[in-house]
């Protein structure tokens, strides 16, 4: 159901074969339909393999009384634990029985500072490094980073390896506390309820939760015995113990419940799979945890509801908690205290106050901006303007419909044509289109054979790129006019899933500070350098702090391998004489067609948002055969030329060379970029952009002399 997909409004995700990648940064808690993952990990959709409906089979279990005791858990919970004594008992021989052969560790106690250390495999462990990072920090730790991927800090290490850390402040080290949080969460709920059959429970963006099949309703009566549980588990200091399980007896162990069983068919690929303890919980999971429950210094319960299994109605009705958690409990003051503004500050709240903007549902998604919410439009575009005027950038227009054979070569006909709005134009005759071979109702269209079907059929465009390409190849280019900067506020469309729009954050008509820059190889890291500084003095005018990441060439990449190299070294050293250490680089998540460096700012109540975009591009130019004249032009150009033509019939010209596209944005959409500054200020917008610069009030009375009030509405 690609019309199920969340669009995003990054302005060139949909540029090409894209990133699947389509979540929004900020955005809440997934809705309660969605299909999630075990603890957090993607679930592939599961069809024609419904589990079978009812609460009935439940009620067959043993129904002990809700105890704290854990003498008084259910047999088979009792079992599950046992079965994971005797299994840990021979893991840890066989442990032990491992040869610990001395190995390199490069070692980083903080960011920036790097050191080769000696450990031994399978005895050294994060954890044990511990001890040589300083202690302020060493306190916030709380997970490790072992060659760039999560991992306990009691798993020993096996190999040679780079050893770093996250703290809660960290995203992955955060997701990892509120992961580790949810396993608490599952341990209550087992306590609380006895017989509660646990489904899956994943970290969100806005904490945790956990799934369970029980036999009645959570209510709100339960959530301050389920706390109380959880201050007394954390206070309990329960280790996470990890232990690897064969298929079968991870069948055995959580043959008691469908869901777990569930999950074991499906997720465990090999012949193994993890399991974690803490107290009395034994979870199927993938890891990895904080090191023990103590670090959960504050624990709440958000709310309570219900949800199907996997997502889908067919399947049981499961209870959900919502919770939160933190090292600290100025951390949960300080998270309420951000609900609470969020709350306040809500765009749409501020927007009906201060008449910004509405919505009809005549044209679902597509804001109307009112006088007042167009002079915020305005000035944020004259201040683009002006800086696009100081930097070389030039302005264009492009259409908003094409034919069907432009989406056909950039790629979006085959990938996204159903996120697109298509009309089939004839004579002059605008009709809406069936463009499968089934109408709407399942009848087949007039003549689904016919293969002139997409004959005048035309798609509003959902981004600028393939337009800008046609202006590019419309004459004859020369080295001497590159880096073309060319910019485009034209209107977008994106057909987002009805359910998934949101005030102005998600929308589907909107527009964008969009811009591609096409240049050559060489100019790459001057042209990043120069938007780096670009942004730089747009977001200090708003006060956003940003972060900086790099995701490099990725598996199934396209174009040639120096070529890449060549531009990440650009991007590297842009970065680098940007930013110094202070960056991230994510290997091997570029686009297939090029790197890309992520951009998140943050707000005045710290929510992260990407808005701006870099992505370099060698596939839009070669899709769409852009050229440009060299300056040797002659024999060096000619023997490269000549080559590539050998394996290319398309490529390109003698004398000519291939530009590279850049695709960027700063404020992104600029719908969302004003729903984001309208939170971020609280409605309070600064002088420059507030669209209500002045109002007079006349103070004196009417009489003795009516002049004044008379006076004041001439000025
Ligand atoms: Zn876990
Ligand atoms: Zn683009």
């Amino acid at each position: 159901m690609s019309h199920q997909r969340n669009i995003s409004l990054r302005p060139h995700d949909l540029w090409g074969t894209l990133d699947a990648e389509m979540s929004q940064n900020g955005n809440p808690a997934a809705p309660e339909s969605q299909t999630q993952g075990l603890k957090g990990q993607t679930i592939t959709a599961v069809q024609g393999n419904k589990l079978a409906a009812g609460k009935q089979g439940m009620a067959e279990q043993v129904h002990p009384k809700p105890s704290g005791a854990p003498g008084q858990l259910p047999d088979y919970i009792v079992q599950r634990n046992q079965l994971f004594d005797e299994l840990k008992k021979n893991y840890d021989e066989e442990m032990a029985a491992r040869e610990k052969t001395p190995i390199k560790i490069k070692f980083s106690p903080e960011p920036g500072t790097t050191k080769e250390i000696d450990g031994n495999a399978w005895d050294t462990t994060p954890g044990k490094l511990l001890k040589d990072v300083p202690k302020d920090r060493a306190a916030k730790i709380v997970v490790a980073k072992v060659d760039g991927s999560v991992w306990d800090l009691d798993r020993p290490l096996e190999r040679d390896c780079a050893v770093a850390y996250y703290t809660f402040d960290d995203k992955e080290g955060r997701y990892v506390f509120w992961h580790s949080s949810a396993h608490v969460l599952g341990e209550c709920a087992e306590h609380q309820y006895g017989d509660c059959k646990l489904s899956h429970g994943p970290p969100t963006e806005m904490g945790f939760f956990y799934d369970m099949a029980i036999d009645r309703p959570v209510t709100e009566a339960d959530w301050p015995s389920i706390e109380s549980r959880a201050k007394k588990f954390a206070k309990d200091k329960q280790q996470f113990v990890r232990l690897e399980v064969s298929k079968d007896d991870l069948l055995k162990m959580f043959g008691y419940s469908k869901y777990k069983t569930h999950y074991i068919e499906k997720l465990v690929k090999g012949e193994k799979s993890t399991v974690y303890r803490n107290g009395d919980l034994v979870d199927l999971c993938q890891g990895p945890h904080i090191q023990n429950t103590r670090k959960i210094e504050a624990f709440k319960i958000m709310k309570n509801s219900s949800a199907y299994f996997l997502g889908d109605q067919a399947n049981d009705s499961l209870q959900r908690i919502h919770a939160v958690a933190f090292p600290s409990k100025q951390g949960l003051k300080d998270w309420e205290h951000r609900l609470e503004e969020a709350k306040k500050r809500n765009h749409q709240l501020i927007g009906k106050q201060q008449k910004l903007f509405f919505f009809s549902q005549l044209s679902p998604g597509s804001p109307f901006l009112l006088p007042h919410g167009v002079r915020i439009f305005n000035a944020l575009q004259a201040m683009l303007r002006d800086e696009y005027w100081d930097r070389g950038y030039q302005e264009v227009q492009s259409p908003n419909m094409y034919n069907v054979d432009l989406w056909k070569v950039s790629g979006h006909w085959q990938h996204y044509q159903d996120d697109m709005f298509r009309v089939k134009v004839d004579d002059d005759v605008a009709e809406p289109m069936p463009l499968s071979d089934q109408k709407p109702d399942g009848r087949p269209v007039a003549n689904p054979a016919n293969e002139d079907k997409d004959k005048g059929v035309f798609a509003l465009k959902p981004m600028n790129c393939p337009g800008h390409c046609l202006l590019f190849r419309d004459e004859e280019r020369s080295y001497r006019e590159l880096p073309w900067r060319v910019a485009d506020f034209g209107v977008l469309h994106r057909n987002e899933a009805s359910g998934a729009l949101s005030g102005l954050t998600r929308v589907r008509k909107f527009q964008q500070d969009d811009t591609h820059i096409f240049c050559t190889n060489a100019q790459i890291m001057g042209e990043i350098a120069g938007l780096f500084d670009f942004m730089d003095s747009v977001y200090k005018l708003f006060g956003f702090p940003f972060k900086l990441k790099l995701s490099t060439r990725p598996e199934g990449f396209m174009g040639k391998i120096e070529e890449w190299d060549a531009a990440e070294a650009q991007l590297k050293q842009a970065l680098q004489d940007f930013r110094g250490d202070d960056w991230e680089l994510n290997p091997g998540d570029g686009a297939f067609y090029g790197p890309k460096i992520d951009i998140t700012i943050s707000d005045a109540l710290g929510r992260e948002f990407q808005c701006a975009t870099i992505q370099l591009d060698f596939q839009g130019p070669q899709n769409f055969k852009l050229e440009y004249r060299t300056a040797e032009g002659g024999a060096a150009a000619d023997a490269d030329a000549a080559a590539a033509k050998e394996k290319d019939p398309n490529a390109l010209t003698t004398g000519m060379a291939r530009p590279v596209m850049i695709h960027r944005a700063i404020v992104g959409s600029f719908e969302r970029f004003i729903a984001i500054l309208c939170e971020h200020f609280g409605g309070k917008w600064p002088f420059w952009l507030s669209p209500r610069q002045i109002m007079i009030i006349p103070v004196m009375k009417v009489s003795p002399s009516p002049k004044p009030l008379s006076y004041s509405p001439t000025i």
